[in-house]
């Protein structure tokens, strides 16, 4: 078989993935589905028990011979939490070792990023207490922002809402304040981790995840890793180009998708449109959120620019599936929460028209089941898979 893994903690990366993907599995199946020696997969699942990230769980079916025993991952061994700066809030989710969210709430936007530290500081401690985690059990905290940024330290570059945070060296702060190790990375890429991690995807798809909130981005997971590329910038789909003499953007490009069809130009079209969308201070977000429900209720005017939206955000979807390929794009992020039934059948149907043809059946375009808490679910799961595919050597 190809692709055996001889390093010992690719073999217990590998061995972890399937068991976390399968929820239950035998040693044996596992030997077959990685390709490793029983022996590898015995020494490697010994191991597993000793930190307490697996546990054997009654028997399966014989298939003759002595009765196999199941293994999973024990969710409760081990917490993350994952944190969403946005400009219209800041979403909170604790997750478990199996993926799983065991809460999520949400605060207001946290715009200076000094107090920032101090509130998501606070947090920590009252999450672990209200959810009666043991706080050695909380192996770090995962900050995700809209892209793109720098993602060792702080944010380099960041969207007009959130220019104070620019050069400010989060990371470090934070990891002061908390005492837990923390990983900054973008939301868009976060959300395709945490995809994978919740949702009992293997490491055979290719995984391109469309988030739609403030901003336009993209995740790209294939093999069960992230692609970042050489600046953890991959995948900044919402600032490819879709006219040429289009309005300038604050990436410094023009007519990018973002600016023809995100949330902020939709509601402003909107509101030039006559459609009732509340106060005019509103938050974007929010104020598409009152589009949205109006544009499902079928109120005309309201259907009218979501489907103009939708129709640059298809450009933005076919782009992306030329260039990664993948057997599964998810529609996700806030917008696509509440305006996901608007958009999916329209990008549906532009990717699955213009794709290349391939062998192995069309590709499938879902929405997220994960709503607006999925960039922060995506946080969580980055510090997760931090832990459990630890780099260097981990001896099996
Ligand atoms: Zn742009």
């Amino acid at each position: 078989m190809a692709s055996v893994a001889t390093h010992p903690t690719q073999s217990r990366t590998m061995i972890l993935d399937i068991i976390r993907a399968s929820r239950m599995i035998s040693r044996v199946e596992l030997a077959h589905a990685t390709g490793l020696t029983q022996a590898t997969v015995s020494n490697v699942v010994r191991r597993l028990l000793e930190d307490g990230f697996v546990v054997e769980v009654g028997r399966g079916a014989s298939t003759g011979g002595k009765p196999r025993t199941l293994l999973r991952i024990e969710p409760t061994a081990r917490y993350a939490l994952g944190v969403q700066l946005g400009a219209d809030a800041t979403t909170f989710v604790l997750a478990d070792l199996g993926g799983a969210t065991v809460s999520r709430w949400r605060r207001p936007a946290l715009t200076d990023p000094e107090e920032a530290v101090d509130v998501i500081g606070t947090e920590v401690e009252g999450s672990l207490e209200r959810a009666g985690v043991p706080r050695d059990r909380l192996i770090g905290l995962g900050v995700v922002a809209p892209g793109p940024q720098l993602a060792a330290s702080g944010i380099a570059l960041a969207p007009p809402a959130m220019t104070a945070w620019v050069d400010f060296p989060l990371r470090a702060r934070l990891e002061d304040r908390t005492g837990l190790p923390v990983l900054l990375d973008n939301d868009a890429t976060a959300t395709a981790v945490g995809l994978y991690w919740a949702d009992g995807i293997t490491a055979t798809t290719t995984i391109a995840a469309l988030f739609m909130g403030q901003g336009i981005g993209a995740g790209l997971l294939s093999g069960g890793q992230v692609y970042r590329g050489a600046t953890s910038n991959a995948g900044e789909i919402g600032h490819v180009t879709v006219d040429v003499d289009g309005p300038p953007c604050w990436c410094g490009n023009r007519g990018c998708v973002e600016m023809l069809g995100g949330t902020a130009v939709t509601v402003e079209r909107a509101r030039a449109a006559g459609v009732d969308l509340g106060p005019q201070d509103r938050p974007t977000l929010a104020a598409f959120g009152a589009l949205a429900r109006r544009a499902l209720a079928g109120e005309p005017a309201a259907l009218e620019v979501v489907e103009r939206s939708a129709r640059f955000v298809a450009v933005a979807a076919h782009t992306l599936v030329n260039v990664v390929d993948p057997d599964l794009l998810v529609l996700t992020g806030p917008a696509f929460a509440v305006a996901g039934p608007l958009y999916l059948p329209v990008v549906t149907e532009v990717v699955t028209r213009t794709r290349f043809a391939r062998g192995s059946g069309p590709i499938e375009v879902r929405l997220s089941t994960h709503g607006p808490e999925s960039a922060a679910l995506g946080a969580a799961a980055l510090v997760l898979q931090a832990e459990l595919a630890p780099r260097g050597g981990d001896p099996a």
